[in-house]
């Protein structure tokens, strides 16, 4: 392996950060709770009151959920898929009949026209039952061809693909490599201009392609050759719709995972694959944007499938809870599994209400769901992981147990450990929690990097750097004092109940709290801010719960407002915000009171082998 000098580090890392930095998506047309959340600003028009599917969107949902349902059970056993790697050809089959690779497509080019909502509670259906089945649909429809081609494809693009994902057609995103995983700046798969510009010749390795040996097509993003931008190189990615039919293009391994058997994942090589100009995708040099873009909406599926997982969870620990009795009475009588019982519902409970809001948004298209979009993935993929590990944990050791084994001693075939093995990837596809978190990091300060970085920037003359200081001198003196003074937490001329207000009294008061101490951070850390990377991970958190605080809120109010005389959603909205509000305290508490520098330390002199005597005593893995 090459060693890498400082200076090549800091030259590679930079260089990663300009490619992502323009590929970021720079303007806020529509309004984002989120990021005025992190301003000091708490708009609660934005979700007061919850966005609702319409009785007729509910309607047309429910009536294709009710199919689907019937269809899963009757052609897909997730226990077998599990054990035989493989989703039945004819259940595939039927999927595409029912029009489930078309869900969001719309009516005009055959598809079945859904909304976000309804494509979130059909995904929540398919994921709950089978990850497997869950992950076909949404890396084709979410990520693959049809999400790109609707948001930047031609007229002429829409019609020509479109109308084949409702007759089976399926796709696939290629955007990793072996050496490209959240950092695409290395990017090595090329697409050379051939033919005067008229073709282009596509090189390289696309890994993990979900969908990839057996999509029709796919949207695969390569170098371009680079552009100079204001005498400097600029490096191009673009991306082009291939076909699998096209010369060149060849599957040349099958990937296996710890979970999710049944998922048709790939190494994909593409050689010499000649690809037609009228093939690109938006513009070129625009594939990361596009890449970036696409994801914003497509990370709302998983915030569903994840959901319901965590929904199959709460069934099974209700049930088993109440039955399996030990030390005098049912376990779920022990307050040790009661207390995880209760957190279970109240975080199944936020997570339903975060991906239902984040799609509602998405259909209303007035507010910008970037962040929002983010948080529920951070968010729901997390919360999902400790509710399966819950119920392992409640179901003793049956929970450890496959669906098979249990059912050949005659018990209910519930495999708890196939959903462990199936979700774990979720924190890691689709950008990780760690990107994730970075990612909000970076638009939660973008007003204040907009504001305050052009005045450091020694490149800029000083007369410029002094007026955009006098500028922001100016903004930040009525700006600042104005994040101590709070509002009563509740929006004007709502009714809150009792045991609402003060958690949304504790929302406000704390988004101007949060929106205080990053200010403070962006002072004391100016650009060295962007390496402290546990104090934003705090900061983000913070943000998350408070979002999802806001949301459950929010559908707790709706809910009352349609059956007053039931308490339940209050109940777990009281305790998701109590257990919360713990949680947000102890990051505010350790948000520059730490041993971040000193564990950094640490873990640098693990990577140089100071503690090697510490692995001896194994046979060490090569
Ligand atoms: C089952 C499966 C399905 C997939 N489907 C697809 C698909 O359909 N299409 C596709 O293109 N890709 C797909 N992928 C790839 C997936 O998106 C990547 O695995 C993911 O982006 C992470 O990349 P990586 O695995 O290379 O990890 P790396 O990027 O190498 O990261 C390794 C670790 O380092 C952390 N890390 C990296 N950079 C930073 C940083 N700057 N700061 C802090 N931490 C950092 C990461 O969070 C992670 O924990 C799939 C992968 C799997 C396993």
């Amino acid at each position: 392996m090459q060693t890498l000098t400082k200076e090549k580090v800091n030259e590679e890392a930079l260089k990663a950060l300009e490619v992502a930095e323009e590929a970021r998506e720079k303007e806020w047309v529509y309004p984002s709770f989120v990021a005025e959340l992190f301003q000091g600003r708490l708009r609660w028009d934005l979700i007061l009151p919850f966005p609702e599917q319409s009785e007729e969107d509910r309607r047309i949902g429910d009536e294709f959920l009710a199919k689907v349902e019937k269809f899963l059970k009757a052609n897909i056993d997730p226990d077998e898929v599990d054990r035989t790697g493989e989703i039945p050809p004819h259940a595939i089959k039927g999927l595409a009949e029912l029009g489930c690779f078309a869900l969001k497509i719309p009516k005009e080019y055959g598809g079945m026209g859904f909304s976000q909502v309804n494509y979130n509670r059909i995904l929540q259906l398919v994921g709950g039952y089978c990850a497997s089945t869950g992950v076909w649909l949404s890396a084709h429809q979410s990520i693959g061809v049809p999400q790109p081609l609707i948001l930047f494809g031609t007229e002429e693009q829409k019609r020509k693909y479109l109308p084949r994902f409702r007759k089976g057609d399926i796709s696939a995103f290629a955007l990793t490599e072996p050496d490209v995983g959240s950092d695409p700046a290395k990017m090595k798969t090329t697409a050379a201009p051939i033919e005067g510009g008229s073709y282009y010749l596509l090189n390289g390795e696309k890994l993990w392609c979900t969908n990839g040996p057996v999509a029709n097509v796919m949207v695969v993003m390569a170098q371009t050759p680079p552009k100079v931008v204001k005498g400097k190189e600029k490096k191009q990615i673009t991306a082009f719709i291939v076909e699998k039919t096209m010369p060149g293009v060849e599957v040349v391994h099958r990937c296996q995972f710890m979970g999710l058997h049944g998922i048709q994942n790939g190494l994909l090589r593409f050689k010499n694959v000649k690809v037609p100009r009228e093939n690109i995708l938006w513009k070129e040099g625009y594939g990361l944007k596009l890449a970036l873009v696409t994801l914003n909406t497509g990370r709302l599926t998983m915030p569903a499938g994840v959901t319901g997982g965590a929904k199959w969870c709460l069934s099974i620990v209700r049930q088993w809870a109440n039955e399996r009795e030990q030390w005098g009475g049912p376990i779920g009588k022990h307050e040790a599994v009661a207390t995880k019982i209760a957190a279970m519902a109240a975080t199944t409970y936020a997570m339903e209400s975060m991906h239902l809001v984040t799609a509602a948004m998405a259909d209303s298209k007035k507010t910008d769901i970037r962040l929002e979009a983010a948080m529920a993935k951070l968010f729901c993929t997390e919360a999902s992981w400790r509710i399966i590990d819950g119920t392992i944990q409640i179901r003793g050791g049956r929970g450890y147990e496959t669906a098979a084994s249990l059912k050949a001693r005659g018990e209910k075939p519930w495999g708890v450990e196939r959903l462990m093995r199936d979700a774990r990837i979720n924190t890691i596809i689709e950008g990780t929690s760690q990107i994730m978190r970075l990612f909000i990091a970076r638009e939660a300060l973008d007003s204040h990097v907009q504001k305050i970085f052009p005045i450091l920037d020694p490149k800029k003359p000083l007369f410029t750097r002094l007026v955009l200081a006098l500028k922001a001198a100016g903004y930040y003196a009525t700006w600042y004092p104005s994040q101590w003074i709070h509002g009563n937490g509740v929006p004007k001329g709502a009714s809150i109940p009792a045991a609402l207000k003060p958690h949304m009294n504790y929302v406000d008061q704390t988004a101007h709290r949060l929106a205080r101490e990053l200010f403070l951070a962006m002072a004391i850390h100016q650009q060295g801010l962007e390496k402290r990377q546990q104090l934003l991970t705090r900061i983000v958190n913070i943000g998350t719960a408070l979002f999802a605080m806001a949301i459950t809120c929010s559908r707790t109010l709706s809910l009352l407002s349609k059956n007053p005389s039931d308490s339940s959603a209050m109940e777990l909205a009281d305790l998701f915000c109590r257990q919360s509000k713990g949680r947000i305290e102890r990051q505010f508490h350790s948000l520059f009171k730490n041993d971040d520098r000193f564990a950094y330390r640490v873990a640098q002199e693990t990577l140089k082998g100071k503690y090697r005597w510490l692995e001896k005593g194994i046979i060490e893995p090569l």
